[in-house]
């Protein structure tokens, strides 16, 4: 089944979040760990279901070898020789009997331990310990538990309903048993094991590869079977039993392997979920790349709507960094939807100049505009900055706020190194944008007065001729001090 991302329709999901419901895509999970397959959940940090590898499950009608390479590996056949070899040199008596017993048990639960482990997505064998340690043990009795009740159904069958039913009944029995092996190792329960109706639904879900598997079943059992009567018929008793015994083990468990498999490959429509299992050591998921994850999750918040949320985790990362101008940017542009006025007074000095830096004139004078109508009156602290902006608003025409906003510098500022700056951008937005001559002379001559020491004092006369003559205050040609 194909999954599209929760935040990102159309984009295929990679991920999903079990506890949450929700499936992300690569967008969403800049901070996951493809390769070793492991992601936190944005929302509820647990970890999440890697969904690349339920479409990347090889069906097990194409990867036959591989089970029955399955038995070959150290643990499994360390497994096999313990539990087919020491009771051979058990002493022949009744703790002979129980070493015998012991070990039949311990092989036993190994198998059924293989479906699990398969199921679960390990494709590598269980280790040795499974086999003699842990719970478990009582699913030798939990399996007779079955047969006996499959027994019982079959004779009930011929009682009531004669040969017939009985007929029935066993076929159903024969071709549920392998599902019913399934259950009952994945859920270690009885009853679930033998209810028809979870068998008829684990068949129905899994389709026609269930009888396809039951034909490998019967094969394999076949082939078993003969080899061990080949043993039997052509070695001496001490060669044949243990042979026999390790052939029925091995082919035990590659039946066993390859029901877990089935399990694995149909995960999604069986309703659990898991995933091919690295061996190697788990990840450091504290190194996941911070900022790309935060812009991430400030995307998902954004299309949940929690914007409360989006500036609270944009306000914490300017607690850690001041001036990170992106985050400021994110914040100006959320505040300005929200029309957050209190906000954007409590931030304005950063945005500006923000603002100033991109040259975004009308962001400068609609954001003065907004501060204006929530403080009459509303004047900058920073003479630095109020230059900044004002000559941003000079440059894209905006004239009268950059004139408002440097009103009384030098009343304001008086010690300021920006007053002469300041001053030639008043003039000039009077005379070049409002066409008042008169009054930017005015301002021209407070320079020449005033700032002396300023660099820009020297080329006030050019300024003052060119305002005599009513032309554009462009100053000196040579000068790159001031654009126009
Ligand atoms: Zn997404
Ligand atoms: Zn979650």
């Amino acid at each position: 089944m194909k999954h599209d991302c929760h935040y990102h329709p159309g984009d295929p999901a990679k991920w999903h979040c079990g506890e949450c419901q929700i499936h992300y895509c690569t967008r969403c999970m800049p901070d996951a760990d493809v390769r070793q397959r492991k992601a936190l959940c944005p929302s509820c940090s647990k970890a999440m279901r890697y969904l690349g590898a339920a479409t990347e499950v090889i069906p097990f009608w194409n990867r036959i070898g591989s089970f029955f390479r399955y038995p070959f590996h150290s643990d499994p056949l360390i497994v096999i020789a313990i539990c087919t070899l020491v009771p051979l040199i058990a002493p022949a008596n009744l703790i002979g009997i129980l070493i015998w017993l012991l070990l039949a048990l311990a092989l036993f639960k190994y198998t059924y331990a293989v479906i699990n482990h398969t199921a679960e997505g390990h494709l590598k064998p269980p280790s040795v310990s499974v086999a003699f340690t842990g719970s478990g043990f009582n699913i030798v009795i939990l399996q007779l538990l079955v047969f006996i009740f499959m027994g019982g159904l079959v004779g009930a069958a011929a009682m009531l309903g004669g040969p017939l039913l009985m007929l029935l009944a066993l076929a159903f029995v024969v071709l549920a048993l392998p599902a019913s092996i399934m259950v009952l190792a994945m859920e270690r329960s009885v009853g679930a094991a033998v209810n028809p109706m979870n068998l008829a639904v684990l068949i129905s879900r899994i389709g026609s590869p269930y009888f396809l598997l039951y034909g490998y079943l019967i094969l394999l059992t076949l082939a078993s079977g003969v080899a061990q009567d080949f043993a039997h018929n052509h070695f001496p008793f001490w060669f044949s039993q243990p042979l026999s015994g390790f052939l029925n083990s091995t082919f035990t468990l590659i039946l066993f392997n390859m029901l877990g498999y089935l399990l694995f490959q149909y995960q999604e429509e069986l309703g659990f979920a898991s995933d091919i299992q690295d061996e190697t050591a788990a990840v450091d998921m504290q190194q996941r790349d911070r900022s790309t994850r935060f812009d991430a999750d400030i995307d998902m918040n954004l299309k949940d709507g929690n914007y409360d949320r989006v500036q609270g985790m944009l306000k914490e990362a300017l607690k850690r960094n001041r001036d990170d101008a992106l985050r400021i940017g994110q914040l100006y542009q959320l505040l300005i939807a929200r029309n957050d006025t209190t906000e954007l007074y409590h931030f304005h000095p950063r945005i500006l100049d923000w603002l100033a830096s991109r040259s975004d004139g009308e962001g400068i004078a609609s954001l003065l505009g907004m501060l204006e109508a929530a403080e009459p009156g509303f004047k900058l602290e920073d003479p630095e900055l109020a230059v900044r902006c004002a000559r941003c608003l000079y440059q894209r025409g905006q004239y009268k706020p950059a004139i408002r906003l440097l009103q009384d510098f030098h009343k304001r500022f008086p010690e300021s190194d920006e007053l002469a700056p300041a001053y030639l951008l008043i003039a000039q937005s009077l005379a070049n944008g409002l066409d008042q001559w008169e009054k930017a002379t005015a301002y021209l001559t407070f320079i020449q007065k005033r700032c002396e020491k300023h660099p820009l004092h020297e080329q006030i006369p050019v300024y003052l001729a060119q305002a005599e003559k009513q032309e554009l205050l462009k100053g000196p040609k040579a000068s790159f001090a001031m654009p126009d």
